[in-house]
């Protein structure tokens, strides 16, 4: 197996930060896997394993043995998918649509791998991988050992799960649970105006249709201008604090999240509090989307990091309520 030393992984990046890894390889097998953590072993350097890169903040050096997960395979069985870590996402969303197996539709164009599906639990227009998921298959890496792990066992809520931040599991693959019988999501306001504007039919293909156009017009295209999607996690508040909150801002959004707490829509406060376009040095708040922050010019972390602390630090001011970053940062 090839270990390369110093690797830019500037492009393996979607924010395009710059940054090298003490140690990079590609793995295509659990065998090769193994090796790689054994490696890491080795250097007495942690392991950091990366899909797509989509989803993270890296720092100008990783002092780590970063491992390209790229195991490949899909089987279906019935209704049930299941797919390898290295597939990717959106693939597999037009693959299963292709095959007359509906549920996966409103997670369609979220960007990365299948195995980084889980980490964060995925979500999207009212769906979250956790409503399709029945079992993960991981690496054990302090034992290991290859396991099962029932979506009870993964600890999934509101884009979290057992895996995030936690180097001792690495996903090799999941099975999600669909159905030949379509039930379609339109409970977001954006899919309901973009179906009831075209008065089609509403099922999973008008669904996925509609999910990717929005999300093309909506979203900056990390190719074009990178980005790693929301940069914060839309911030759940009490009853109490949210009234306080409604009672500055009549037109504020928010959604009751069914356990007596409010979700707030971190992007309509950032707009709200004249973030948007708010730029340090190559990072800006996008005009498109005010959730997204995106690399105009060669931004580098120190600048990405003046961009959150300032819109951090306004939010926190302005309304009492704390962002908390969604993407993953490494080193912490
Ligand atoms: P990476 O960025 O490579 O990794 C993310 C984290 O997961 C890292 O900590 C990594 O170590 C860990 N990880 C990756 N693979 C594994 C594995 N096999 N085992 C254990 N840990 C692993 N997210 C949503 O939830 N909903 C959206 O609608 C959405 N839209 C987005 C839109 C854009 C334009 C972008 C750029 C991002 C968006 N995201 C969204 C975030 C991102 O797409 C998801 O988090 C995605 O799952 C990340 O996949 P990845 O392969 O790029 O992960
Ligand atoms: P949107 O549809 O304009 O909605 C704004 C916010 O309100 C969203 O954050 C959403 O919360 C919430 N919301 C809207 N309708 C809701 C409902 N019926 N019930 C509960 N919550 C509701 O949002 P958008 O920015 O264009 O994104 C559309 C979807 O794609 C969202 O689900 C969003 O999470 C997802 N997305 C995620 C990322 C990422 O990187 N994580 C990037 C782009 C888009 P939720 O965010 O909790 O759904």
């Amino acid at each position: 197996m090839f270990f390369s030393e110093f690797e830019d992984l500037t492009l393996r990046n979607s924010l395009r930060l710059q940054s090298r890894a003490r140690w990079y390889c590609e793995v295509g097998t659990l065998d090769e896997l193994k090796q790689a953590l054994a490696h890491a072993q080795r250097q007495a350097l942690p392991a950091l394993v990366m899909g797509e890169g989509t989803n993270l903040v890296l720092g100008d050096e990783i002092p780590a043995v970063v491992i390209g997960l790229r195991l490949k395979g899909l089987a279906v069985a019935d209704d049930r998918v299941t797919v390898a870590a290295g597939e990717n996402w959106h693939r597999l969303v037009e693959h299963t649509l292709e095959q007359g197996l509906f549920g996966l539709e409103n997670l369609a164009l979220i960007p990365g791998a299948a195995g980084a599906a889980p980490v964060q639990n995925i979500g999207a227009y009212g769906i979250e991988l956790s409503d399709r998921i029945t079992d993960v298959s991981a690496l054990h890496v302090p034992s290991g050992e290859h396991r099962t792990l029932s979506a009870a066992e993964c600890g999934f809520s509101y884009r979290n799960s057992l895996f995030r931040g936690n180097s001792d599991w690495i996903i090799t693959g999941l099975t999600l649970q669909l159905s030949r019988d379509q039930d379609p999501c339109v409970t977001y306001p954006d899919l309901q105006r973009y179906l009831a504007a075209r008065d089609q039919q509403v099922d999973a293909r008008a669904v996925f249709n509609a999910v990717v156009a929005i999300r093309r017009s909506k979203l900056p295209d990390p190719s074009v201008l990178p980005n790693a999607g929301s940069f914060f996690k839309n911030p759940v508040v009490s009853e109490s604090e949210a009234e306080a909150l409604r009672t500055r801002l009549p037109d504020m959004p928010w959604h009751a999240t069914g356990n007596g707490d409010i979700k707030l829509s971190a992007a309509w406060l950032i707009d709200r509090a004249g973030l948007k376009g708010r730029r340090r040095g190559g990072f800006q708040v996008s005009e498109q989307h005010a959730l997204v922050l995106v690399n105009r010019d060669e931004g580098s972390a120190a600048d990405l990091r003046e961009l959150v602390a300032e819109i951090r630090r306004q939010i926190a001011d302005d309304y009492g309520v704390d962002l908390e970053i969604e993407p993953v940062v490494y080193p912490a």
